[in-house]
């Protein structure tokens, strides 16, 4: 039997549900369908023993577009924000990070002249326009605003941070930089993790009416000469709506719409690149140092935070929930056991003996962060590809020209929907 809606989201991950939560509110007919066993994406939490776990750390910018939409939309985001204060490491050395007002006083990484540069540096970034650096990498940008190896590679520890791209010569100056602004304005670890936001969403979706439909593979996009639009699911079972919005992979995208000859062949998606870490997700009866709650590498991609001092992420308050993270460069060649040994001595390096302490732990070797390591001359490409099939849309954290990460999948989402809206009351 074939089923008739307004609109049918594919991906139950933060850009669908937002958008689900929008359309619901609007009165549409809305089928929210996912491939997973249970909905939430990339932005599940995995509840292991007494601990919550999300896919890595997850941070969510106060200052960013998500935080906002989120709040429009009435999620509660509780949890506290992470101090940038901790240390960074080069060569086993340990040095305070310049990232707050005591550690730029009280690090001995910069000499006083460094600083002072670093404190302009940072003063610039703030205020720096983003757009009007849409035609720079964030290396060539990086150059322009310093000569000082040093300062360099603090902004590159900087940008990694904001975005987990590690990958300076092609990263877009002007994605990095507004994600730095954003960084800087601090983040918020969430409380229970960020299932408890894709819990609200999905609540929210069902009591307007969204049918919520997981363990649903759609494998085909068709569309006639006329409207509307005909998916085909794993089964063969056939659904049918006027409008689709399309939250997977860019990559799976090309291929389900190229087979049947709804898209010209698109040589971008063909070339979008991912970012992609390894993590190392841990629970502690307790921390060998619990001085140390930040660290990141210098020149090594790595990243280590304790998520539980500041979110609850377990039922037993005594124990103790960090993250540490390797960001992969796009040419790395993963191999899972030795970048484990890495993640675990960069781990050793701050909290000797933490293996004594430990009550679980799960090592995700090549995980994909972000669907698109954003680039310059992107912002033209999707928009130009966004306006070929009517009716048909995309989001997700790949579809934003200016954003990454759940900026980008959040307000693609938000933005996904209103475009509906305004076309469905055109349509009236
Ligand atoms: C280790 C790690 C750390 C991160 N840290 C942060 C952070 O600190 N801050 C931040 O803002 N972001 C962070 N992120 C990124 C953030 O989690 C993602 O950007 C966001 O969750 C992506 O949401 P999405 O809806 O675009 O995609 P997804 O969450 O991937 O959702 C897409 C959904 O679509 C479904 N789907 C795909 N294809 C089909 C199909 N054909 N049929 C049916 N269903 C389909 C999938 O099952 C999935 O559930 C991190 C991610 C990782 C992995």
């Amino acid at each position: 039997m074939t089923q008739n809606w307004d609109v049918i989201i594919v991906g139950g991950g933060l850009a669908g549900y937002v958008a689900a939560n929008y359309l619901g509110k609007n009165n549409l007919s809305v089928l929210l369908l996912d491939k997973g066993k249970t909905t939430g994406g990339r932005a599940k939490t995995n509840k292991i023993n007494q601990q919550y776990f999300n896919i890595g750390p997850h941070a969510l910018y106060k200052k960013g577009k998500a935080h906002s939409i989120l709040e429009e939309l009435d999620i509660t985001l509780h949890g506290k924000s992470p101090k940038l204060d901790g240390i960074l490491l080069e060569n086993k050395t340990e040095f305070a990070a310049p990232f707050s007002p005591l550690g730029l006083f009280s690090t001995n990484l910069l000499t006083w002249k460094e600083r002072i540069e670093w404190g302009t540096v940072l003063w610039k970034l703030m205020n720096t326009n983003p757009d009007k650096l849409a035609n720079l990498t964030f290396h060539q940008w990086v150059k322009e605003v310093t000569n000082s190896k040093k300062i360099e590679s603090l902004l590159y520890t900087l940008g990694r941070l904001a975005t987990y791209c590690h990958a300076p010569e092609v990263m877009s100056a002007k994605v990095t930089v507004s994600h730095l602004k954003n960084a800087i304005g601090g983040v918020r670890y969430i409380d229970g993790g960020w299932q408890t936001i894709i819990d609200q969403l999905h609540n929210q979706a069902i009591l307007s009416g969204v049918q919520v439909q997981p363990s649903t593979l759609v494998k085909q996009i068709e569309s006639g000469e006329r409207k509307p639009f005909k998916l085909v699911l794993s089964n063969d079972e056939e659904i049918v709506g006027k409008y689709v919005i399309y939250t997977g992979g860019p990559r799976e995208w090309n291929e389900m719409l190229l087979d049947e000859g709804l898209l010209e062949h698109n040589g971008f998606l063909d070339e979008i690149l991912p970012i992609r870490g390894a993590t190392l997700d841990v629970a502690l009866t307790k921390l060998p140092n619990p001085k140390h709650l930040f660290a990141m590498g210098i020149t090594d991609p790595l990243y280590y935070s304790v998520h539980s001092t500041y979110a609850q992420l377990s039922d037993d308050p005594t124990s103790t929930v960090l993250h540490v993270l390797k960001y992969h460069h796009p040419d790395d060649h993963v191999d899972g056991s030795s970048e484990k040994i890495k993640l675990e001595q960069f781990l050793s390096a701050i909290q000797p003996g933490w293996q004594q302490y430990v009550i679980t732990q799960r090592f995700l070797p090549n995980i994909t962060v972000n669907q698109r390591l954003p680039q310059v001359g992107d912002e033209s490409k999707l928009q130009r590809f966004k306006t070929q099939i009517a009716g048909l849309y995309f989001a997700g954290d790949w579809a934003s020209p200016n954003y990454v990460l759940a900026e980008g999948a959040v307000s693609s989402g938000k933005q996904a929907a209103e475009d509906i809206i305004i076309k469905q009351k055109e349509r009236r």
